[in-house]
């Protein structure tokens, strides 16, 4: 290779360093404060920003290691042909050293890269996880419910949705106070999530209301899964300090109807919950994409929601049932029926 060249290739090497590095730290510092940015997209930019520079390490490597020999060839040929080549073979070993500096400063940019890596990873579990329960929030219910959507679109498979509310939740926490409350969300949290399946996605939505994603379960076994964790909750004793609890829940399962958006099924299960409500709470209560029912798992026949004034009536009578049976001695957190 004639001097010219090897000149020319050390300072593209050079030029392909610098600009590497100025793309990773340049991307890098811009992104670090950008909030817009979801921690997914995040994390997967740096984790590409990452490929690159290793296989730019990779690159520049070889290259040096190739100059290198180039400049052995004319430090030899220096020693026969005179001046100029000795001028040629400082400036080679000059850049060689520029080459070096800048494969240093890419090995820390890719050093920060890759705690900055870490850091979103921790933020994002952050914020997506509930302090108090520690299972998934309300966000990673939505991030979640989108993602599985589009799955059900394009595989067309079932999706459903349980969601599930305390019943007389506030008297417990007028009783017992707060901090008794706190302890019955967190045991509650583990009921529930303790026998679902890896894919499904037990998630606090908000309060003493949980939801339950289903992805590949149709309306018919979700309720089954619903009835079973009713029953599950309504048989556990909770306790704290040497008190125990009892504790119902009411349940709405919805199915995803073809293309239809994660508002519209949160609505219908919302709907279906609130039905089991009115109904007299610890039940589960579907909505089939027209109307709510009444689900049981022994096969008893559905009952279709009340309508208009007597909905109003309904919640009257089972508040006042509830009210009766929390008077009642040893009565705790009424079951409501
Ligand atoms: P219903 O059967 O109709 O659902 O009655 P409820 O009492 O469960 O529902 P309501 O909406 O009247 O009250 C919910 C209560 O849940 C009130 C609120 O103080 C309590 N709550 C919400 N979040 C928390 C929490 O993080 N910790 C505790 N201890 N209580 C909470
Ligand atoms: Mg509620
Ligand atoms: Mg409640």
């Amino acid at each position: 290779m004639g001097w010219v060249a090897l000149v020319t290739l050390l300072l593209a090497v050079q030029v392909l360093l610098a600009t590497a590095l100025g793309v990773l730290v340049g991307r890098w510092r811009s992104r670090k404060g950008d909030a817009s940015l979801d921690s997914e997209t995040a994390a997967e930019l740096l984790g590409q920003l990452q490929a690159v520079s290793e296989q730019l390490r990779h690159d520049v490597g070889r290259h040096t290691s190739q100059v290198s020999q180039h400049n052995k060839q004319l430090r030899d040929a220096a020693d026969h042909d005179g001046a100029m080549s000795s001028v040629v073979a400082q400036l080679v070993e000059h850049i060689l050293e520029d080459n070096e500096n800048l494969q240093r400063r890419l090995l820390e940019a890719e050093n920060r890269l890759s705690q900055q890596e870490q850091l979103i990873s921790s933020h994002a579990q952050a914020a997506s996880t509930d302090p108090l329960t520690g299972l998934p929030n309300r966000r990673a219910l939505d991030e979640q419910l989108d993602r599985r959507l589009a799955e059900t679109a394009r595989d067309n498979t079932p999706l459903s949705l349980i969601l599930i509310d305390i019943d007389h939740f506030k008297q417990l926490n007028d009783r017992h106070g707060h901090l008794a409350g706190d302890h019955v969300l967190r045991e509650a949290a583990e009921v529930l999530n303790s026998t679902m399946r890896d894919m499904d996605m037990v998630s606090r939505f908000g309060g003493e209301e949980f939801a339950i994603v289903l992805p590949k379960a149709a309306l018919q076994p979700a309720a089954h899964v619903a009835e079973r964790l009713r029953k599950l909750v309504d048989e556990h004793r909770f306790d704290y300090q040497a008190q125990e609890f009892s504790l119902t829940i009411s349940l709405g399962t919805a199915e995803a109807q073809p293309g239809e958006s994660a508002a519209s099924l949160l609505g219908r299960a919302d709907e279906a919950l609130y039905a089991a409500k009115t109904a007299g709470r610890n039940c589960t209560w579907i909505h089939d994409g027209q109307q709510c029912q009444s689900f049981a798992a022994d096969g008893a026949p559905p009952q279709a929601a009340v309508e208009g004034d007597d909905v109003q009536w309904q919640a009257i009578v089972s508040d006042l049932q509830s009210s009766l049976a929390s008077l009642k001695p040893g009565g705790d957190v009424p079951a409501g029926q």
